[in-house]
């Protein structure tokens, strides 16, 4: 830290994503759940065929993908955002919406970034506690008088809240914004966005990092009513009109029209999440019933870093989170039928020592 840092910021801790080796082909990454496939064939087409337009600033409105997304999923352009990675949507929620009379809460295990954002944005966060089986408790938030955020699934845990659950936190907070954080939806959650029409505190934040295989595209997208979408339009247009570049709204185009592609990919991970479940449970994980493009597990006989260690030895990658219920566990990100064999046959020489 220098000393010319806003002392507002001396106690910043920023967040730390999950490791991206140098030598990354000596590894096997299933730590910060990309996905293992390539992007849609379209959205790589459509990036090379606007390579040549780069001397030209973006669309500000976020055209052509504003288009494809208003399409795809039902909603107007008026009431959709998007942004340079959904974390700059969040970034632009707390912005907008939180402030020194406006706290924030979010349950105690879930994205880390919600921590930082509340930092950096001077908000008093309260972190509400998930039940003694990690699930977020929906009448925990209710009447909360903060701005609420809530990751459904939630990560690390990939537990999900039914819409309906989901439905009552919004209803009950009337008269504050509610975000649904929406990254691993698309792997068999219900999302919200159907509820946007009928309550104007409601913000639904998607992003492309994760279903949709482009995590280096850095590309987010969020639905909410208009009021809400205008308010996070007029942070944008304070902080950077220009926040999706060209490639990124081309690209992202071609994928929302690439919805087979899309199918074939989530459905693929779906499979292979099911069986390296079932293959965990016979080695003596307890797995908690995933929603998501990971899995949150623990053994039996074995603790969560000292098996994240083991794999990083073998140079397998998978995420382990310090902290008090965390710490036995470890997250294991679902990459490809080969990547998930391969980990799980490392992983059974490794518990053998333990016998
Ligand atoms: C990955 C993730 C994000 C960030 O997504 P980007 O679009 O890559 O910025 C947001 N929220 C949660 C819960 C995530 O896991």
């Amino acid at each position: 830290m220098s000393r010319f840092l806003n002392s507002r910021y001396s106690s910043l801790k920023p967040y730390v994503p999950g490791e991206q080796p140098k030598n990354i082909s000596e590894f096997i990454k299933l730590n910060t759940n990309e996905s293992p496939f390539e992007p849609s064939p379209m959205a790589i087409k459509a990036i090379n065929d606007e390579a040549t337009r780069l001397n030209l600033y973006p669309t500000p409105t976020g055209e052509p993908l504003m288009s494809a997304l208003s399409k795809r999923y039902g909603v107007p352009t008026s009431r959709i955002f998007t942004s340079n990675g959904s974390d700059e949507t969040l970034a632009f929620a707390f912005l907008a919406f939180c402030g020194k009379d406006k706290g924030v809460c979010f349950p105690d295990i879930s994205y880390g970034f919600y921590k930082v954002y509340a930092q950096l944005c001077c908000v008093d966060a309260m972190e509400i506690p998930l039940d003694k089986d990690f699930k977020v408790v929906p009448e925990d938030y209710f009447n909360s008088g903060r701005t609420v955020v809530i990751a459904n699934p939630n990560a690390p845990t990939s537990l999900a809240l039914t819409l309906d659950e989901v439905e009552s936190i919004v209803k009950n907070n009337p008269n504050d914004v509610v975000i649904i954080d929406e990254a691993y939806v698309d792997f068999g959650a219900q999302s919200a966005v159907s509820l946007i029409d009928k309550y104007d505190n409601l913000l639904v934040i998607q992003t492309f990092s994760k279903s949709r295989n482009m995590a280096g595209e850095r590309l987010g997208f969020a639905f909410g009513g208009e009021g809400i979408i205008s308010d996070l339009n007029a942070i944008r247009y304070s902080f950077n009109p220009y926040n999706v570049d060209r490639l990124a709204l081309v690209a992202g185009a071609a994928s929302i029209e690439d919805e087979v592609y899309f199918k074939q990919c989530t459905e693929e991970i779906i499979r292979v999440r099911e069986y390296t479940a079932e293959c965990l449970k016979k080695m003596g994980f307890e797995v908690l019933p995933s929603k998501t493009n990971f899995l949150f597990a623990k053994h039996n006989a074995v603790g969560g870093e000292a098996i994240y260690l083991a794999l990083k030895a073998k140079g397998i990658l998978i995420r382990h989170f310090a902290g008090e219920r965390t710490a036995p566990y470890v997250r294991i990100t679902i990459g490809s039928m080969a990547q998930m064999e391969k980990m799980l046959y490392e992983l059974e020489a490794i518990l053998n020592e333990y016998k």
